[in-house]
């Protein structure tokens, strides 16, 4: 069982190298971000709520993101490799939450990779994706929102991983392929 989570600010290609992982790793891929666009499509109560905090560029209350994740880990079942977690945990009090989901369930997070790349990339790579994914939360204001967010609410977490011996950092500029050959390596060794 290896449970992986994928660490990075907006736009630093988390989704990207999750679908890579997934196709090496055989894990079960859970991404809060799609969890909650889900929701909102469907039009239901918690999609409501979500979409207030989402459009705006903020992030979702813990407790709420926290229920949402624990029912999506249940329903994986018992009888997987291991997951990939995407966009979970952006802050302190998640991550505190998904090592006691874990331990609940005899695992733990087995290795975190850091996507590094700096701020303007970021924020022409989610300009960028804007024009075709069709996401609220993918333009110039928002992301700039996103971003600061970052810094304050989930950057505080790579310490967190660093004191834990988990956080492995991957310079997260260049071509996908020569990224992933880097992540792929952190996996293995870890
Ligand atoms: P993502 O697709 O991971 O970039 O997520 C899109 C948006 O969903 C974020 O900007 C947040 O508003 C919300 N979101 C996703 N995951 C979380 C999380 N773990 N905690 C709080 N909000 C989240």
């Amino acid at each position: 069982m290896k449970n992986i989570v994928i660490f990075g600010a907006p736009g630093s290609g988390k989704g990207t190298q999750s679908d890579k992982i997934i196709a090496e790793f055989g894990v079960e891929h859970i991404s809060t971000g799609d969890v909650l666009r889900a929701e909102i499509k469907a039009n239901t109560e918690l999609g409501k709520t979500a979409a207030m905090y989402i459009n705006d560029g903020n992030l979702v209350p813990d407790s709420l993101i926290i229920d949402i994740l624990a029912n999506v880990l249940d329903s994986k079942g018992k009888d997987i490799k291991g997951v990939i977690f995407d966009g979970f945990p952006r802050t302190i009090a998640q991550a505190e939450a998904l090592d006691v989901m874990l331990e609940e369930r005899g695992q733990k997070v087995d290795v975190v990779i850091g996507l590094e790349v700096d701020d303007a990339e970021l924020i022409n790579r989610i300009v960028a994706r804007g024009k075709t994914s069709g996401r609220a939360d993918d333009n110039e204001e928002t992301a700039k929102k996103r971003l600061s967010n970052y810094y304050k609410q989930t950057l505080p977490l790579k310490d967190f991983y660093i004191k834990q011996q988990k956080y492995s950092a991957i310079v997260g500029v260049g071509s996908i392929d020569d990224i992933y050959a880097n992540i792929s390596k952190a996996i293995k060794e870890a």
